[in-house]
C-alpha cells in the first residue's frame, strides 16, 4: 500500500494505515466502519468538555458567520477575543493582575512565554539574564524554544542545533537548580516547569519541588513560567495546575482544554512583575504576535467551551472520573499487572513490566475498544474527557487489564 499524502505528525513517515476517526460523542469516538471507542486520551489530552459539542461549534460558526477573525496586531481588537481574556483572567487566580496573551497551539504558548520573560528581563534592566533553566521528562512543545527546553532527548534528536542558553536539570532536584542558578550569577531569565509532567510520562511534582522552583527563582530574579497546557481548565480539578499545588507563577502557558480542541487555541497568562518590566516605558513595543493571536472564532469557541465547564461542574467532577480510573489502575497494580501507577486527578499513567512493548499493548488496548497512549520505554497514559461515564471509565481498565500480557 502507498503512503498516504498526508505527512503524520509523530508517526514513522513509512507507516501507510492510520486509523480514520470520523465521529465523536461525549468520551466515545467512532472510526469510518462505525466501531465505537472510548476516548481515554481526550484526543491528545484535550477534549476536557467532550466530542460532539453542539454548544461550541455553534458559537464558532455564530462568529465564523459575522466575523470570522480579524487582526488583533496595532490598532485592532475584537470583541470577542477581549472577552476570551478576561474570561481566561477571571480563572487565573495563582496569578497577580493578569494580562492574556493569545496564540494558536502549546508550542507557539511556550516559545511566547520564553521570548516575553527574556524581553521582560531586558525591560526590568537585566538583559544579562538570558538562560532557561528546565528539568527532565519535561515536554514544552516542538517550536525550538520549547524543543530547546523539553527534557525528551529522543524528540531533540536530529534537529539541532538547538538554542543556546538552556540548561535541562534532573527531574525533581532543587538542589540541581540552586547551584545552577548560583553558579549561573545572576545570568537566568526563567525556570520552566509543568505542573504535573504530561507527556514525559504523567509524573506529578515532588513534595515540595514547585514551591522550592518558586522560593529559588524569588532569590535569583528568576521568572517562574508554569507550562499549564495540558493542566490547565479542569485536568487537575482547577482552573489552573497551579492553584492546586499552591504556587503563584509569573506566567502561565495554556492551550488544549481551553477550547477543548474545538478550534485551535493556546496563551500566555502573564502577572505583576513582568507586566511591571512590559509597561514601565510607554514607547517600547512587544515584536511578538502570531497572525492568528487572537482569532475571533477560537475565541468564540473558547468562550463557549469555559461556559460548559462551569456550568456542568466539569470541574469537581475531573475528582470523580479520576478517582475512578485511579482505583481501576491500581487494581492492576495489586494483581502484579503493571509495575506503577502515577498520576493526579484525571491524568494518569500505568508503567509497565521490563520487556512489555508499551506501542504492543496500546495496540492491543486499541482493538478491544479504547484509546490510551504509549510513551518512553514503558508507559501507558490516561487522560478521560471529564464527562466519561462510570461505565466508560470501567470499560478503559477492563480494556487494559485484558491486553496485558500475564
Ligand atoms: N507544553 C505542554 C506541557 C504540552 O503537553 C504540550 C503538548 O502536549 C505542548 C506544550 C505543546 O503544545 P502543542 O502540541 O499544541 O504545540
Amino acid at each position: 500500500m502507498a503512503v498516504p499524502t498526508f505527512l503524520h505528525p509523530f508517526a514513522r513517515p513509512s507507516k501507510d494505515d492510520f486509523l480514520p476517526i470520523v465521529r465523536g460523542e461525549g468520551a466515545l469516538v467512532f472510526d469510518a466502519d462505525g466501531r465505537e471507542y472510548v476516548d481515554a486520551m481526550a484526543s491528545l489530552w484535550y477534549v476536557a468538555a467532550g466530542h460532539g459539542r453542539a454548544e461550541i461549534a455553534d458559537a464558532a460558526a455564530h462568529q465564523m458567520r459575522t466575523l470570522a477573525s480579524y487582526s488583533c496586531f496595532d490598532p485592532f481588537t475584537t470583541p470577542v477575543a477581549d472577552e476570551l481574556c478576561e474570561r481566561v483572567a477571571a480563572s487565573a487566580t495563582p496569578v497577580d493582575d493578569p494580562r492574556v496573551f493569545l496564540t494558536s497551539s502549546g508550542s507557539e504558548a511556550v516559545d511566547s512565554a520564553i521570548k516575553i520573560a527574556r524581553i521582560a528581563q531586558i525591560q526590568a534592566g537585566h538583559p544579562e539574564r538570558t538562560k532557561v533553566i528546565s528539568r527532565s521528562f519535561a515536554y514544552h512543545g516542538v517550536t525550538y524554544g520549547g524543543l530547546s527546553a523539553q527534557g525528551l532527548p529522543a524528540n531533540q534528536a536530529g534537529f539541532g542545533p538547538l538554542l543556546e542558553g538552556f540548561v535541562n536539570l534532573p527531574n525533581h532536584d532543587l538542589e540541581a537548580v540552586a547551584r545552577t542558578l548560583a553558579e549561573a550569577g545572576g545570568t537566568v531569565a526563567a525556570v520552566i516547569t509543568e505542573p504535573v509532567q504530561g507527556a514525559g510520562g504523567v509524573r506529578p511534582p515532588a513534595e515540595g519541588y514547585l514551591e522550592g522552583l518558586r522560593r529559588l527563582c524569588d532569590q535569583h530574579g528568576a521568572y517562574l513560567i508554569v507550562d499549564e497546557v495540558i493542566c490547565a481548565f479542569g485536568r487537575l480539578g482547577h482552573w489552573f495546575g497551579s492553584e492546586r499545588y499552591g504556587i503563584r507563577p509569573d506566567l502561565m502557558t495554556f492551550a488544549k482544554g481551553v477550547t477543548s480542541g474545538y478550534v485551535p487555541l493556546g496563551g500566555v497568562v502573564v502577572g505583576r512583575a513582568v507586566r511591571d518590566a512590559l509597561e514601565a516605558d510607554p514607547t517600547f513595543w512587544l515584536r511578538h504576535g502570531h497572525t492568528y493571536s487572537g482569532h475571533a472564532a477560537a475565541c468564540a469557541a473558547g468562550l463557549a467551551n469555559l461556559r460548559i465547564l462551569d456550568d456542568e461542574g466539569l470541574l469537581e467532577r475531573a475528582h470523580h472520573v479520576g478517582r475512578r480510573l485511579a482505583d481501576g489502575l491500581r487494581s492492576l497494580l495489586d494483581d502484579g499487572l503493571v509495575a506503577e501507577v502515577r498520576g493526579d486527578v484525571a491524568v494518569w499513567a500505568v508503567a509497565l513490566h521490563p520487556g512489555t512493548d508499551p506501542m504492543a499493548v496500546r495496540d492491543e488496548v486499541l482493538r478491544r475498544g479504547v484509546i490510551t497512549r504509549a510513551v518512553g520505554a514503558d508507559t501507558l497514559t490516561f487522560c478521560p474527557p471529564l464527562v466519561t461515564t462510570d461505565d466508560q471509565v470501567d470499560r478503559i481498565v477492563d480494556a487494559v487489564a485484558a491486553a496485558l500480557p500475564r
